[in-house]
Parts: C-alpha cells; sequence; structure tokens
C-alpha cells in the first residue's frame, strides 16, 4: 500500500519590534547574559505588563499580507507551566481569541500538493497567527546551569498552518514564501541564525488517496528550514514502516536529533501537559478600532509572488529575472523606475542584473568581476541580498543607464565597447556619450567610411574573397574580422557584413 503525508507546521517568528513583548528592555540579540532585563520580564512579583503596541501593529499586518480575518476581539491568556527558563510560571499567550484567523499562504512549488489557491498555485491555509512571549534561554556548563533572561518577553507570533502540506520539500517551500513575506512585510528579519524563525512539525500519514487523518505527531522546536526537511523525511518514512510492518501510532511528541539524524519520543498524549489556559487579568481585552487597522492596512506591501508575475507580465521578463528582483527589492525598484522609459526592458533588465549587479557584489576597489554573485540560501541570509546602499552609493543617475543601452540600441556602440562605457561610468559617473567621445567608441556605422575599409580589405586578402566567391561562405567571417582589426572593432559590424556580402557578390 502506497502512504502520504500530511504535515502541519506551527512557526514562531520573532517580530521586529525595538523592545520587548510587555517592558521597555531592548529587543536585542548577543548582549551579556541578563542585560536586558527588567522586574517585568523577570517576572518578580508586581510588575505589570503593558503591551507594545508595534508588536499588535505587526501582528495585524501579518494578517493582513497572510489573507486572515481580523476578529473584532481579541485576548491574552496565560498558559501556565513551570520551567526555570519561565520565572512567571506561565507564558502569556492567545488561545481561543487569537488576534488573526483564516488566512493562506500560497507559492509556487513544483511538486504534489493537497491544495491549490486563486493563483492556481499550491496553497497553504493559515488556521491563525497569535502573540504570545519568548521565554528565557537555559545553558548548561559543566558543574551547573543558568538562564540567560534576554529572550524572556520577546514578542513572537505563532503561525499556524492548517494539515495542507504533502510533503518534506513542500514544507520547505513553505516556509521560505512564508519567510520571504515576512521579511519583506517589515514584520521580522527572520533570521534563522538568531533564533528568529523556530518551528513544530506536525506529520501524520494515510493511506494514499483517502481522507481521515492519522495519528498527529509532533516534532518541537526545529531551527532551520533544512532541519524540519530533514526531520520529516525520517519521521514520514518512520510511520510508514511502523504501519507497514503492521503496528499502529499513537498521537505523542518527538524530538529531533540533529546529529544522529532521527527523532526520539518525548511523551505521548496521555503525559500531554494540562496547560490551565485562561484570560490574563492584567492585560485588557483587544477591539482594534477602524482608524488603527486602517493605518495598519497602510503599511501593507506588495506579497513577493505578485510582485513577481508582475514583473514577468509587464516588462516581459522571463522568470529568473522576475525572481531576482522579487528577492532583491531595492533592485527590482531600481529597474521599475527605468522600464517604462526603455524601448526594451528585457535588454535594461540585462544590464542590471548581469553588469550592474556584479559591480555592486564586488569590493570597491575591484576591477569588473565578469559573473554575477551567486545568489544567496534562502536559509543563510537574514536580509535579501540587499542592495539598497550599494545603489544609493552609485555615482551615476539612473538615467545614465538608460542612455548606455539606448546606444546599444540605436548602434552607436557595439556590445563590448558598451562594457566598457560601463565601467567607465561607474567608476567615474560621467555620462556615456561624454565618455564614448572621450574614448572614441562610437561605432562606425558611416557606409562611405566603412566602404573604404570594406575595399582596403577585399584588396589585402584575395585568397579568402575567392573562396567566398566559390562558395565557402565561412570566409566571410575571417573578411569580417579583419575589417574589425582595421576599425579597432569600431566597425558596425552587421553594417561591415552587409557591406562585405554586397561587394562580393559584384
Ligand atoms: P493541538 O490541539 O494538539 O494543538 P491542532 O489541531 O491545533 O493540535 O493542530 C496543531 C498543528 O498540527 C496544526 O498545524 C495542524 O495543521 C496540525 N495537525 C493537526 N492534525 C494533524 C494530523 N493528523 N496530521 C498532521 N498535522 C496535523
Ligand atoms: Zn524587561
Ligand atoms: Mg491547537
Amino acid at each position: 500500500m502506497d502512504y502520504e503525508a500530511v504535515i502541519g507546521l506551527e512557526t514562531h517568528v520573532q517580530l521586529k519590534t525595538r523592545s520587548k513583548m510587555w517592558c521597555g528592555c531592548a529587543n536585542a540579540f548577543g548582549a551579556p547574559p541578563n542585560t536586558l532585563v527588567c522586574p517585568v520580564c523577570l517576572g518578580l512579583p508586581g510588575a505589570l505588563p503593558v503591551p507594545n503596541e508595534e508588536a499588535l501593529r505587526l501582528t495585524a499586518l501579518t494578517g493582513l499580507l497572510l489573507h486572515c480575518t481580523l476578529p473584532p476581539r481579541a485576548r491574552f491568556d496565560r498558559k501556565s507551566y513551570f520551567y526555570p527558563d519561565m520565572p512567571k510560571n506561565y507564558q502569556i499567550t492567545q488561545y481561543d481569541l487569537p488576534s488573526t484567523v483564516n488566512g493562506y499562504v500560497e507559492f509556487e512549488y513544483a511538486g504534489p500538493c493537497h491544495r491549490r489557491g486563486p493563483l492556481g498555485l499550491p496553497m497553504v491555509r493559515i488556521t491563525r497567527a497569535h502573540l504570545e512571549e519568548d521565554v528565557g534561554k537555559s545553558l548548561h556548563f559543566e558543574r551547573h546551569s543558568g538562564v540567560d533572561f534576554n529572550r524572556a518577553g520577546v514578542p513572537l507570533l505563532e503561525i499556524v498552518s492548517e494539515p495542507d502540506i504533502a510533503s518534506p520539500d513542500m514544507a520547505y517551500a513553505y516556509l521560505t514564501a512564508l519567510k520571504e513575506i515576512l521579511v519583506r512585510g517589515g514584520i521580522s528579519d527572520c533570521d534563522m541564525e538568531k533564533g528568529m524563525v523556530r518551528c513544530d512539525v506536525n506529520v501524520s500519514v494515510r493511506p494514499a488517496g483517502t481522507t481521515a487523518l492519522g495519528a498527529k505527531i509532533e516534532i518541537k522546536n526545529l531551527n532551520s528550514f533544512s532541519g524540519v526537511r530533514r526531520a520529516l523525511e525520517y519521521e514520514i518514512a518512520r510511520q510508514v514502516e511502523v504501519l507497514r510492518a503492521g503496528g499502529t501510532l499513537h498521537q505523542s511528541t518527538r524530538r529531533w536529533d540533529d546529529t544522529a539524524g532521527v527523532t526520539e519520543e518525548m511523551r505521548t498524549k496521555e503525559e500531554a501537559h494540562d496547560y490551565r489556559y485562561f484570560p490574563d487579568p492584567d492585560l485588557m481585552p483587544l477591539a482594534p478600532e477602524p482608524a488603527w487597522l486602517e493605518a495598519v492596512r497602510a503599511r501593507v506591501v506588495e506579497l513577493p509572488l505578485d510582485r513577481k508575475r508582475r514583473f514577468m507580465r509587464d516588462y516581459g521578463l522571463p522568470a529568473g529575472d522576475a525572481e531576482v528582483f522579487k528577492h532583491d527589492v531595492p533592485l527590482g525598484d531600481y529597474f521599475e523606475r527605468l522600464a517604462p522609459r526603455a524601448r526594451h526592458p528585457k535588454a535594461l533588465a540585462n544590464w542590471i542584473l548581469n553588469n550592474l549587479r556584479a559591480r555592486l557584489a564586488a569590493p570597491a576597489t575591484a576591477g569588473a568581476p565578469d559573473t554575477p554573485a551567486p545568489d544567496a540560501s534562502p536559509e543563510t541570509t537574514a536580509r535579501p541580498a540587499d542592495s539598497a546602499a550599494a545603489l544609493a552609493a552609485l555615482k551615476f543617475p539612473p538615467e545614465h543607464l538608460l542612455e548606455l543601452v539606448a546606444l546599444v540600441e540605436e548602434g552607436t556602440l557595439s556590445s563590448s565597447a558598451a562594457q566598457r562605457v560601463f565601467h567607465e561610468m561607474f567608476d567615474t559617473g560621467q555620462a556615456p556619450r561624454a565618455i564614448v567621445e572621450r574614448l572614441g567608441l562610437a561605432q562606425v556605422s558611416d557606409t562611405a567610411a566603412l566602404e573604404a575599409l570594406c575595399d582596403q580589405v577585399l584588396a589585402a586578402h584575395p585568397g579568402p574573397a575567392a573562396d567566398y566567391r566559390a562558395g565557402k561562405t565561412a570566409a566571410l567571417n575571417f573578411l569580417k574580422g579583419q575589417v574589425m582589426k582595421l576599425s579597432r572593432s569600431k566597425a558596425n559590424p552587421a553594417l561591415a557584413g552587409e557591406i562585405l556580402e554586397r561587394k562580393l557578390r559584384s
């Protein structure tokens, strides 16, 4: 029998706020232990939480970006648990009245999927996204343990998906798309290295083609997308093996051992925690007002996938080009400022993606690299390979790039001469036409001048000329090459070819 996987993810994302969720301590990474703490985030008796309004706004904004509904009333609850990293002995979270519900993420993914969205692409529905607070970090030394509370009280958004994910690869694609939206929306930097995204993975298997859900197994606290994928690959194979051997699976929680590459059981359903949720009496229920929601709505950005599709549609760009402009937003904006004025937006895109991007990526003093920078993997870069600062520091105005492309299109510059002009322009900020003048790079398209050059070449090389007349058409390339050489590469090659052919035929 064939089995299929059913996967739902609970993704915890650190919100990009200056201060923590309930106090004024900095939301920052890397400070010495317990230097970003106060009575509130240390859970000292009598300390009272005050909600961070920016965290509330970022939560609502996430809801809008994920096509969620924002319920008129939301609330904070206490989730009881006793552990050294949680000094209050409860975590403030949202239980039955979360801030956002019922959304979806639609994304590009080529493998099989359970559901498709409005664009016809794979879709994962979002059950809810709720606000909660992070806890401290336990540290274990040789003879003792400690807790660093710098992270306690940092705002977290937990984004819960429906069990719509069909495979480990699709889980990876979903997380990548989700991260892209959150980074683009300014919700979170999603820096994996700093632990800003952590996932609980729920997975079951069932006979392929059936609809009932199998026993859910949860794998806790994965901190990389590739870890999610590997844990799922292992766990799905394990579950299928149990069923094939005639065994049964029970709802349980497991942990992923990244070094050994296996999951191991932590607890079964019988041992599940009773969190004793109840409304937090220290915090007022939330009832977002229309004006407040409008202000959040004004921060909605175009979704990365929409941007990519629009670049393909409006400018006729291939998917690969549009993908780069989706990921590197400032570079895409740079392109968009010029594209409506370009005769061939694709030609402009080539200059930006090949020449300009290579120079932006190269150290300032280096010459012209001939390969563009490789794309950074979505997982390791905090921000997309962002060129905002480099673009702002350019010596030439964007219009000069347009002028350069036009010089090539009108035949004034050969493509190799255009490369030289580009590097000059990049280094000096001088206008392309001025550089062409100064370096004498204009292509010779003057017919009379080219005629003379061609006559000279034909006279100097009677052999190849005769070959051509005898039917060896390849000889034309040699003759054309001689014209280019004689003109020191300034002849318009297409025009030179035409003149030579005409002369050889007559
Ligand atoms: P719990 O009540 O244990 O928190 P939920 O039903 O709220 O469980 O689901 C938690 C997560 O598990 C969600 O992401 C959901 O999509 C996923 N999930 C639920 N049931 C299954 C299942 N049978 N197989 C895989 N994932 C599941
Ligand atoms: Zn504090
Ligand atoms: Mg639940």
